[in-house]
């Protein structure tokens, strides 16, 4: 198997627990968050650096400008972004490189890094979506409305995906996602050399 690291993307509409299955994924060492860039204010709990870096616009814009970013997008109103550093340091290292991004930046993503596996976490239905973000209770009303919009859209293109997985029970989901990871190590795409490797060393 290819001793680079994977660079997966992960895809969920917003209030779907994709932080929750990350959480446990990422207590194993093999696997690197990449924190993205955010102009949207930081909610209760969040730290800078940590969950994003949080920067104002200009800011924003001056790393876009500068080819710091290897791909944005605009979500309800404020930019996301990942930034490159530490990137391909990591794969290299041979560390799985994880970027929670939304459809548009995953699309980029994939034309920019075609070896991404790209991976869409479904809600187990929009109705127990809207349970759990009524419940985060971390935006207005008006807020969820627009995020279920959104999260309705974003789910119609979870087909152009390679995996799609559904959040239930954390367990399970967790479980799934690791063996989207260990398939994907195995792809025929990122192994090709190993089969002039082995006639090699006939
Ligand atoms: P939230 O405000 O709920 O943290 O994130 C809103 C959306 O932005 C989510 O779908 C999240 O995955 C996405 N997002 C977070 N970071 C990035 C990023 O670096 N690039 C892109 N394109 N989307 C991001």
């Amino acid at each position: 198997m290819s001793e680079k690291g994977q660079l997966i993307v992960v895809s969920a509409p917003s209030g779907c627990g994709k932080g929750t299955i990350l959480a446990e994924v990422l207590k194993d060492d093999s696997f690197y968050y990449s924190v993205s860039a955010t102009t949207r204010s930081p909610r209760e709990g969040e730290q800078d650096g940590v969950n994003y870096h949080f920067l104002t616009r200009e800011k924003f814009e001056e790393l876009i400008n500068s080819g710091s970013m290897l791909e944005y997008a605009e979500y309800c109103g404020n930019y996301y972004g990942t930034p490159l550093t530490y990137i391909d340091e990591n794969l290299n290292k041979g560390k799985n490189v994880i970027l929670e991004i939304e459809v548009e930046g995953a699309m980029n993503v994939r034309k920019l890094r075609p070896d991404a596996v790209l991976i869409f976490i479904l809600p187990p239905s929009m109705k127990e979506l809207r349970r759990r973000l009524e419940k985060r209770g971390t935006e207005t009303s008006e807020v969820v409305e627009k995020r279920l919009a959104q999260a309705a859209r974003e789910i119609k293109c979870a087909d152009k995906y390679d995996y799609i997985m559904v959040n239930g029970p954390l367990d399970k989901a967790v479980e799934d996602f690791k063996t989207i990871i260990s398939a994907a190590a195995m792809s025929c795409e990122n192994n090709k050399y190993l089969i002039d490797e082995v006639l090699e060393n006939a």
